[in-house]
C-alpha cells in the first residue's frame, strides 16, 4: 500500500517525501507547484494537480493503491492571510474538504495532517500542551484549526483517523544536500540571516526588541526539517497499527531568541551578519516553546538534530551551494 502526499514539492514535504522513499514506500506527490519545486521530488510519482481538483484525486486514489494520506498542500504565509483571508479559506478548509470527500469516496481511511502552532495563538504557558486553549491570532492559524476540526467530523462520521502535528519553527536542510529551504517570498529567520550571511541582503531585520524575554526579542522553538519529517512517517505507522487519531506538538522543547538565532549563525557562518533593529510584526507571540512529550510517548518520535548550530549548519550547506533555491524554474 502506498502513501499520498499532498505538496509533497514543498519544504517539508519533500523532506518527508524522502523519508519515506528511504523506507522503501510507494509515494504519490500532488503537488500544484504553486510554491512547491518540482525538482524538490526525489522519487515517487509527482502528479501536477491541485486538491480541489476533484477528477485528479479520484485519478490518483483509483490508479494507486493508496492507504494513508499525509496532507501539506496549503497557503502558509500569516501576513498574507491577514490581507487576503478568502484565499485561506478557498484553498486550505476547501481544499482539505475537498481531499476528505476524496478520501471518503475511495474508503481511504488514514490522514496525517500538517498542523501548526499559529493554532494555539498567544499562549497560556510554557511549554505549549495539546490541551491548551487554541485561540489563533490569524487567519492561517485559524484555518488549519478548522481543517482539524473537519477531520474530528470525518472521524465520527466516516471513521477516517487522523493524525495532526502541530509544529513549532521548521528549519535546516537534508543531510543528501539535494533538498532545502525555498520559499518565494521568504519570510522565515534563518533563511533570511543565512541569505545575509551570504550578502544577498544588506541586514536582517529584528522584528522588536521590546519583548518581556531576556534580550527583549522573541523566542522560539526551532526543529530539524527531517526531524519533522521523521514525525509524520511514525504518525502514518501509528495509524496503521490501529492507533488512536489525536494532535501532537512537534518541536525540541526549547526556545531560541532572534538575537540567539543570529549569534549562532554568525559562529556557524563565520560572518559579520549586519542587524537592524525594527518594530514588532503583527501577531507574534513574545514565546512560543513545545511540549512534545506526547509525540515522543505515543509515536515514539525521537528528534535527533536537536542542536541550534547544527540546524543553522545544514541550512547554511544548502543555501551555499543553493544560493537561488531551486532556481525559481518552477514558480508559477
Ligand atoms: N523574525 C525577525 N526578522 C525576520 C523574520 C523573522 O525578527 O526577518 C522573527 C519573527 O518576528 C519571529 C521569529 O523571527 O519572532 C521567527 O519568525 P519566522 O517567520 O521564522 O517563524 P514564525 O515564528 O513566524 O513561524
Amino acid at each position: 500500500m502506498g502513501v499520498l502526499v499532498t505538496g509533497g514539492a514543498g519544504y517539508i514535504g519533500s523532506h518527508t517525501v524522502a523519508s519515506l522513499l528511504e523506507r522503501g514506500e510507494e509515494v504519490v506527490i500532488l503537488d500544484n507547484l504553486y510554491q512547491g519545486h518540482r525538482e524538490a521530488v526525489l522519487g515517487g510519482t509527482l502528479v501536477e494537480g491541485d486538491i480541489r481538483d476533484t477528477g485528479v484525486l479520484d485519478d490518483i486514489f483509483t490508479k494507486h493503491s493508496i492507504d494513508a494520506v499525509i496532507h501539506f498542500a496549503a497557503n502558509s504565509l500569516v501576513g498574507e492571510s491577514m490581507s487576503n483571508p478568502g484565499k485561506y479559506y478557498e484553498n486550505n478548509v476547501y481544499g482539505t474538504l475537498s481531499l476528505l470527500e476524496a478520501m471518503n469516496r475511495h474508503g481511504v481511511k488514514k490522514i496525517v495532517f500538517s498542523s501548526t502552532a499559529a493554532t494555539y495563538g498567544e499562549p497560556e504557558r510554557i511549554p505549549i500542551e495539546e490541551s491548551d486553549r487554541t485561540e489563533p491570532t490569524n487567519a492561517y492559524g485559524e484555518t488549519k484549526l478548522a481543517m482539524e476540526k473537519m477531520m474530528k467530523w470525518f472521524e465520527h462520521a466516516h471513521d477516517i483517523k487522523y493524525v495532526s502535528l502541530r509544529y513549532f519553527n521548521a528549519a535546516g536542510a537534508h543531510e543528501s544536500g539535494k533538498i532545502g529551504e525555498d520559499h518565494n517570498p521568504e519570510t522565515h529567520l534563518i533563511p533570511l540571516v543565512l541569505q545575509t550571511a551570504l550578502g544577498k541582503r544588506k541586514h536582517i531585520s529584528v522584528f522588536g526588541d521590546d519583548y518581556s524575554t531576556a534580550d527583549g526579542t522573541c523566542i522560539r522553538d526551532y526543529i530539524h526539517v527531517s526531524d519533522l519529517a521523521d514525525a509524520h512517517v511514525l504518525a502514518v505507522a501509528h495509524l496503521r497499527r490501529g492507533g488512536t487519531s489525536g494532535i501532537y506538538n512537534l518541536g525540541n522543547g526549547q526556545g531560541f531568541s532572534v538575537k540567539e538565532v543570529i549569534e549562532a549563525a554568525r559562529k556557524v557562518t563565520g560572518r559579520e551578519i549586519p542587524v537592524q533593529i525594527e518594530a514588532r510584526r503583527a501577531g507574534d507571540p513574545a514565546v512560543l516553546v513545545a511540549s512534545s512529550k506526547k509525540a515522543r510517548e505515543e509515536l515514539g518520535w525521537n528528534p535527533s538534530r536537536d542542536r541550534l548550530e547544527d540546524i543553522i549548519e545544514s541550512a547554511w550547506s544548502w543555501h551555499q551551494h543553493h544560493p537561488d533555491g531551486y532556481g525559481g524554474k518552477d514558480n508559477k
